[in-house]
């Protein structure tokens, strides 16, 4: 440690040695000279010199996911799955480029395909996922790059990315995969051919609903510095306490995706034979109208989310919610707790109904985030909210 007049002597010796990571805060870096600090910037030392850069929380949680993702390159931390989302989408196109995206990508993400990209002069077009050759058609001399999910929110249908991966390497485009539905535990898409991944590590990774982060990685190291450029230089940078408290989410994350998946199944099951449930979606599901590329792409995972369509209009579904007011009714996804949204109200609430309608997205159209609680009783809480509908209709 390097004693200064103002700042403290460091922390106390000590011959032993945590084994939680430090949380360091820390924005500055003093070096002990110019020539040490030309090391440090030619590469000849490792060290940091200011947050926006890097700082180590936001390093050791970044090394972690590379390794769970497999990342050929290292990857890099920023302060949202958004902000990831846009160090790709901003970071490695120019104006002039073209770029494809999947139909169904989360709403911010289809809202920078609609109106940002193409104020700064990059040309979009949206393509249904599941179909290989739809993307390809939407294919152009000029397109760089194709942004998929590999499960779609909420009608949860799978993308042919082992497809898009073949027709992207044929066309020399990039692909590119937001990972957070399914996370590495069902799917690695750096092994089906992806060019860059993305997380909000927000969801599932974090797992608690108490930091907004993301993690990208791209196949390539000159692609991983246009990221990390773009992302210091605009900064999108993350919170050391973000990255420390995500690190410690991430120590469960694949007990809490399991428990979460096998509540899920069992959820789905007991929803699918309820009478008032006109359907219900969930990968592993003998009904899924992808079943059989789910059972080969997310290798005999469901993940967490189950989505149904209650009979009746607004009015049972408002009934649903009441009734079950055990569960969350909050948009978002991958907490300990079990979350329920409703598109229609909320994150397609700007499309018509007519539009909805062609999603298959009614107003008892419900998505399920499957958390953490005991099943039986998360099974009782939607009885609640189910009989509370029954006794609307
Ligand atoms: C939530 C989400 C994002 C955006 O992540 P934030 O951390 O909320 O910025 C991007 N993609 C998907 C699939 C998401 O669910």
């Amino acid at each position: 440690m390097k004693r200064t007049l103002m700042r403290p002597d460091g922390l106390p010796d000590s011959a032993s040695t945590p084994v939680v990571t430090p949380l360091m805060p820390s924005v500055v870096y003093a070096s002990e000279s110019p020539d040490r600090l030309d090391d440090q910037y030619e590469g000849r030392a490792a060290g940091y010199t200011y947050a926006r850069e890097g700082h180590p929380n936001a390093d050791v949680l970044a090394r972690r996911i590379d390794t769970m993702e497999q990342a050929p390159v290292p990857g890099l931390v920023v302060g949202s799955g958004m902000a990831a989302v846009t160090a790709v989408l901003l970071g490695m196109c120019k104006s002039g480029d073209h770029v494809v995206g999947g139909d169904q990508l989360y709403g911010r993400s289809l809202r920078m395909m609609r109106d940002d990209l193409p104020r700064l002069g990059i040309e979009t077009t949206l393509a249904d996922p599941t179909d290989a050759n739809a993307i390809a058609a939407a294919i152009r001399p000029n397109t760089r790059l194709v942004l998929i999910e590999v499960v779609s929110n909420p009608t949860l249908r799978i993308a042919d990315v082992e497809g898009i991966a073949e027709i992207c390497r044929q066309k020399d485009v990039l692909l590119v995969v937001d990972n957070t539905f399914t996370t590495p535990r069902a799917v690695k898409p750096f092994a089906l051919g992806a060019d860059v991944v993305l997380h909000s590590v927000t969801k599932l990774l974090a797992g608690h609903s108490d930091v907004t982060l993301g993690w990208v990685a791209a196949r390539q190291a000159e692609h991983a510095k246009v990221i990390y450029d773009f992302a210091v230089t605009t900064g999108l940078t993350p919170s050391p306490f973000d990255c420390w408290l995500a690190e410690r989410g991430l120590m469960s994350f694949d007990l809490r995706f399991d428990r979460a998946e096998a509540t899920a199944a069992r959820l789905a099951d007991h929803l699918g034979a309820h009478p008032l449930v006109k359907r219900v979606l969930f990968p592993t599901r003998p009904d899924h109208p992808d079943r059989a590329r789910a059972q080969g792409l997310l290798q005999g995972h469901g993940c967490n989310m189950v989505s149904f369509e209650l009979e009746g209009g607004r009015v049972m579904a408002n009934a649903f919610t009441k009734g079950a007011d055990q569960i969350a009714f909050a948009p978002t996804l991958g907490d300990v707790g079990t979350t329920l949204s409703h598109p229609a109200s909320s994150s397609h609430r700007a499309l018509t109904p007519d539009a909805r309608a062609a999603l298959g997205m009614s107003e008892g159209f419900f998505r399920v985030s499957v958390g953490l609680e005991d099943p039986e009783a998360l099974i009782a809480a939607f009885d609640a909210g189910l009989a509370a509908a029954q006794a609307a209709k």
